[in-house]
């Protein structure tokens, strides 16, 4: 299995809920999860799952408003 190196980061100012993320992730599990976030009062895409990320960067091209960026990981050492 691949080891990521690379998650992404949703810039929830950016987000209008609109769900691509989530239905184009391939990863199992789904690495998101829109959910109604009550500070905006707007459906938020959330980062759930980011270890399950296998960098296909599909999320980064099907997003409308570019809120999504692959990151790299923090290094664990
Ligand atoms: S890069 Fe691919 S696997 Fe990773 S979160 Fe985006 S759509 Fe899912
Ligand atoms: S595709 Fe972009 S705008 Fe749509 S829910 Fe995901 S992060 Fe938000």
């Amino acid at each position: 299995m691949k080891v990521s190196h690379k998650y992404p980061r949703v810039d929830r100012e950016l987000c209008i809920g609109c769900g691509n993320c989530q239905s184009c992730c391939p990863a199992e599990p789904n690495v998101f999860e829109v959910r109604f976030d009550r500070e905006s009062g707007e459906d938020k895409s959330c980062v759930v799952a980011p270890e399950a990320c296998i960098e296909c960067e599909l999320c980064e091209r099907e997003c409308p408003v570019q809120a999504i960026t692959l990151i790299a990981n923090p290094p664990s050492f």
